[in-house]
């Protein structure tokens, strides 16, 4: 698996700190799983905050709280199990153990897609894409975090095979494509809903809750 599309700075110092919404810091904690490169970059910056917080004198440490507040720390993505198959070990227990064996629902023409359970803020789907099928014109309310699980999916800003993360705010609009062949399995994490665009896809969204 070669990776070369990675979670962006800001994403990685909110995963390291524990402070990403539920959604995101599921799909951010699945790449660093196959990811050494983000798995350094996570490690450095979690460094880089004991050092800060260990720096502090005595005197401008408030006593009356935890020195790390204690959200934090449960929240803390480390240690992250090391990826085994296609289904990096943090999801595996909102997929289970086969990308084959998911109960997928049609949503529209060459897709399908299931939801995820989870505990928090934002939203978790799978997303199977036909050969050459495209994902209706949409922007974001908000952070999106998308990893590719199985096949490739190509937009305007390069071509994403598995392991490879899109990491993209609320104001891009884009319309991805499953590769022709291999077609695609991705785990999208929204931090808002998702808002599509053009009349199809605005019919399609208050039935599949997409
Ligand atoms: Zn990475």
């Amino acid at each position: 698996m070669t990776i070369t599309h990675h979670l962006d700075a800001a994403t990685l110092m909110s995963f390291a700190a524990g402070s990403l919404p539920s959604a995101l810091a599921a799909v951010a904690a699945a790449h660093v799983a196959m990811c050494p490169h983000c798995r350094r970059e996570v490690a450095m910056l979690e460094r880089i905050g004991g050092t800060l917080i260990s720096a502090l004198a005595p005197a401008q440490l408030d006593h009356s709280q935890p020195a790390m507040p204690q959200t934090t720390r449960a929240a803390s993505p480390t240690p992250v199990a090391a990826a085994a198959g296609e289904i990096p070990t943090p999801l595996a227990p909102l997929i289970g153990g086969s990308l084959d064996a998911v109960a997928w629902r049609w949503i529209g023409p060459g897709l399908r897609h299931r939801r995820l359970p989870l505990r928090g803020e934002g939203s978790l789907q799978l997303i199977k894409a036909s050969p050459g099928a495209s994902v209706p014109e949409h922007t974001h309310g908000g952070s999106e975090i998308t990893l590719v699980l199985r096949g490739a999916l190509s937009d305007s800003s390069g071509r994403y095979g598995p392991g490879d993360v899109a990491d993209v705010d609320g104001d891009i609009e884009h319309t991805p494509v499953a590769d022709p062949e291999a077609g695609c399995i991705c785990v999208i994490a929204t931090e808002a809903p998702t808002r599509f665009r053009g009349l199809i896809a605005r019919l399609m969204q208050p039935w599949h809750g997409l």
